[in-house]
């Protein structure tokens, strides 16, 4: 098409699009979004409109404080404010502090700025099939995309182990943790020493693995044992996707010291946030004069505090529990028996299905998921995949999504994989 076209020859022809033939998408509603023919979708994939595409609230707190100001940070403002008081009161002691920016890459990259200078070390530890940001420096510990930088000398990457379906779980946690005691003495002995690892709660890009209980702990502990700081990037994993509880750190018994917050945060006003603690922050403005233009404009504030006022009034972390719950014994009935998928991944609402081969549980079927992927948007369904073998179903509605849209979604995907038979 036209649009295509002239997308290809100024964006580029290689700036990621979905779908065999993109999607042209003009607005939205909820959970819904429509397309440029008229055609309505079910938006299983997007977190970024946390509180449905278009909310009335979060569009008319961001209008009325566009139309008074929008300036940056060096003069005072109430709303600016109110927000990082707001927002920190979901924390617990000791973070009590807050470094806002427009992006998960920003508030990622200037946690390791702070790690590297706090500890005196350069070292990091991180997933071995992940995504943590676009800059330069990310670039260099990035696994999970194509780079051109490769990773850097003081990158050391971890296998996350996955206790799905495992038998022997204390032997996987035992064998994991004891990788991650070489991987620390390998950076310590290149003499880079470990400033931070880096991890994502839901290990999302991993394709939603769950590590046996205790990993989290374990590796978290060691890093800090070995005088690094624990950065949980809860930029796909926070306000609440994963049911229950606003941050992913909480499904497990660890201290971090440093959490980037991202996607969902502004709705998809650029909003994002390092949250750490006093003694952190103090010390790197110390050092460091960090100034940010955009950043935490009082329209970006009132875009976050819009969030957080539609997630409680709405009720949405119990809500998402609920669901999640809901889901997760759906989705068992529904692959109930069926060779083709190996698990039912996920927590809360961000839940996936894993392709094998029918034959041999152990290969990973891409096909088979990129196929459903591509005949859940002829049925109406926007849902993706992920994982390093692409196997993984991506599904992880709006957390505004109800009973009766998870039902829609649930049934198209039972047509699906009926059909996929077939296909
Ligand atoms: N961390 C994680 C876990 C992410 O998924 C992403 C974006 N996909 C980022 C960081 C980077 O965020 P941004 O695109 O806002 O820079």
């Amino acid at each position: 098409t036209d649009l295509l076209h002239r997308r290809h020859t100024t964006l580029g022809a290689r700036s990621p699009l979905f779908y065999d033939t993109p999607l042209e998408v003009v607005s939205g509603s909820g959970v819904w979004v429509t397309d440029v023919d008229g055609q309505v979708y079910l938006d299983g994939y997007n977190n970024v409109p946390h509180v449905g595409h278009a909310n009335p609230v979060v569009a008319a707190a961001v209008s009325e404080q566009m139309s008074r100001l929008n300036l940056h940070t060096r003069y005072l403002n109430d709303r600016v404010v109110d927000y990082a008081e707001a927002l920190l009161a979901t924390f617990d002691a000791p973070l009590d502090r807050v470094f806002l920016t427009n992006s998960g890459s920003e508030s990622n990259d200037l946690a390791l700025r702070i790690a590297r200078q706090h500890t005196g070390r350069t070292g990091v530890l991180v997933s071995g099939w992940s995504y943590h940001g676009n800059t330069g420096r990310l670039a260099e510990l990035t696994t999970g995309l194509a780079t051109g930088e490769g990773l850097a000398p003081w990158v050391r990457t971890l296998h996350i182990p996955d206790a799905t379906g495992v038998d022997d779980a204390s032997g996987l946690l035992e064998e994991s943790l004891s990788a991650v005691d070489t991987a620390i003495a390998s950076l310590v002995e290149a003499g880079h020493g470990v400033a931070a690892v880096v991890f994502d709660p839901l290990f999302s890009t991993e394709g939603l693995v769950s590590p046996p209980s205790g990993y989290v702990e374990g590796l978290t502990a060691r890093v800090h044992a070995a005088g690094g700081l624990v950065l949980a990037d809860e930029v796909q994993s926070g306000f609440g996707r994963t049911g229950g509880r606003m941050w992913g750190h909480r499904m497990f018994d660890v201290r971090p010291d440093l959490v980037v917050l991202g996607k969902p945060m502004g709705n998809g006003h650029p909003l994002s946030a390092l949250v750490t603690t006093a003694r952190l922050q103090d010390g790197f403005g110390a050092r460091n004069d960090y100034f940010n233009t955009f950043a935490g404009s009082p329209v970006s504030a009132a875009a976050g505090m819009a969030v957080l006022q539609v997630m409680a009034e709405e009720d949405l972390l119990d809500r998402a529990a609920q669901l999640g719950h809901y889901v997760a014994g759906r989705l068992h009935e529904i692959v109930a028996g069926d060779p083709r998928v190996a698990a039912v991944r996920g927590r809360g609402l961000y839940f996936g299905l894993e392709f094998v081969d029918p034959g041999d549980p152990t290969v990973p079927d891409a096909a088979a998921t990129r196929w459903v992927v591509e005949d859940m948007r002829r049925r109406g369904v926007l849902i993706s995949r992920i994982g390093p073998a692409g196997n993984v179903l991506k599904m992880r509605p709006p957390l505004v999504v109800t009973r009766g849209e998870i039902d829609v979604l649930l049934g198209r995907l039972a047509s699906s994989l009926a059909a996929l038979s077939d296909a």
